[in-house]
């Protein structure tokens, strides 16, 4: 066998012909799509079991390394083709994962948590249990609550103890309770503005409605005044404020720095009959998250986003909240710190890709605080059977050990230890319970 032929076999179809024929074989770079910036292949990029895998995203910037990790080659430099398709809301993904690609649905993608660990006990699909085995942490930050106008006098911030009657006082004064939106159940959105709340004083059981709402339909709400929050990933925080239909409350990021945001979970049977793939799917995954955090490649990740393929959304929508720019609160404050906007690699906490165990616990302990799962969930040790079974740290260990990262940026424990939240509450992963004994809302 020549060579080339060698070559095009072992890539066994995972490069466009004309990435294959620019990348490969010297042609000026001008032959080349001008957004793509073709990888040399990796010399295990041959020997995987499958070269294609089928991921659904949201768009929202939470699946921004995804798209760099194509548009970029970096999938395909370790031999994967990643189909990227768009899923119209989040109860579209969970049911699409629990048909797989084989029956017209995904294989994995982008998810708020616990939804893999919750897929994988059958306790959101009607009891169909679907295992799934979460990957990677896509983001850290980057979501917010957003507050209507009609409270732009109240000035509503992350420290809502001093503005309990804005809310308690709103039955008397509307006719109804306080309304606020997230767009799916039992999840990060639906747990940060519950955080929020709770610190301030305010039951979101009680003291407020909290509904599931999808996006356009709260933006409209908010704009008529039947709706006075929500709580979202960007660029949507972003564009109610544009938009002059509210402002930014709070930034996760001032609730809980560092936080875990969105991850990377595919079907276990998927990893299982396909080891290797799975290997370079991560492979390719910590290398767009690197390359998307440098800050001076975020106006291009804003532009690779925004097309029309993927998330069909102006630049200037994106790229400000990409680099950290916010306005914030009801006099819209310019804030300009990157340390605030999303994370993708690396933080002050260490590397955030690294699926500790630690921080998804958090999500399960949560689901407990508020009881979101009755008689499903019960208890803090089976929440950790969960994550111990759906976490693969070794997976996300091997890919950074096969790319040669430097040891400090490879985690060798399943906590990233204590995590402090803007109201001096901690959550320690070795004492959930005394993270729950702290909490003074809770059911
Ligand atoms: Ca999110």
């Amino acid at each position: 066998m020549t060579n080339r032929r060698r070559f095009i076999t072992l890539l066994g179809g995972a490069f466009g012909s004309s990435v294959l024929l620019s990348g490969c074989f010297g042609n000026p770079p001008g032959a080349t799509d001008s957004s793509a910036t073709p990888q040399a292949a990796s010399p295990a990029a041959g020997n995987l079991e499958t070269t294609t895998i089928k991921l659904g995203y949201i768009p929202i910037l939470e699946a921004a390394p995804l798209v760099v990790g194509v548009e970029k080659g970096f999938f395909a430099k370790h031999g994967l083709k990643v189909e990227l398709a768009k899923q119209a809301s989040w109860p579209a993904a969970r049911d699409n994962v629990v048909l797989g690609s084989s029956g017209g649905g995904i294989d994995g993608g982008q998810w708020q948590l616990p939804m893999p660990h919750m897929i994988t006990e059958g306790v959101i699909t009607d009891g169909k249990k679907v295992p799934m085995y979460v990957l990677a942490q896509l983001i850290s930050q980057a979501n917010g609550i957003a507050v209507s106008n009609s409270l732009k006098n109240d000035n509503l911030g992350v420290d809502l103890s001093s503005k309990v009657d804005v809310f308690k006082r709103f039955p008397q004064k509307e006719g109804r309770k306080f309304r606020a939106a997230h767009t799916y159940p039992n999840a990060n959105q639906d747990m940060w503005i519950r955080y929020w709340l709770a610190a301030g004083g305010i039951d979101p059981d009680k003291d407020i409605e909290l509904l599931t709402v999808p996006s356009t339909e709260t933006l409209q709400g908010m704009r008529n005044g039947t709706m006075e929050a929500f709580s979202t990933g960007d660029p949507w925080p972003f564009r109610i404020v544009r938009d002059d239909i509210g402002y930014t409350a709070a930034l996760t990021a001032q609730i809980w720095p560092d936080h875990p945001e969105e991850f990377l979970a595919v079907r276990a049977d998927w990893v299982d009959k396909n080891p290797k793939a799975a290997v370079a799917l991560v492979k390719g995954l910590i290398e767009a998250q690197q390359w998307a955090d440098k800050q001076e490649n975020r106006g291009e990740v804003a532009k690779l986003i925004s097309s029309r393929a993927y998330f069909n959304t102006p630049v200037d929508v994106l790229e400000p909240a990409l680099k950290g720019q916010y306005l914030l609160g009801a006099d819209k404050k310019p804030e300009n710190d990157p340390k605030k906007g999303p994370i993708y690699w690396m933080s002050d906490r260490g590397v955030i890709s690294y699926p500790y165990k630690s921080l998804s616990l958090w999500f399960l302990v949560e689901s407990l605080r508020w009881n979101m799962h009755p008689g499903k969930l019960t208890s803090i040790n089976q929440a950790r059977a969960i994550v111990n079974k759906v976490n693969r740290e070794d997976i996300w260990r091997q890919a950074a050990t096969e790319l040669g990262l430097p040891a400090k940026d490879i985690p060798t424990t399943s906590s990233r230890g204590k995590e402090t939240f803007f109201d001096g509450i901690i959550y320690d992963p070795e004492n959930p319970q005394a993270y729950l004994n702290s909490l003074k809302i809770k059911r």
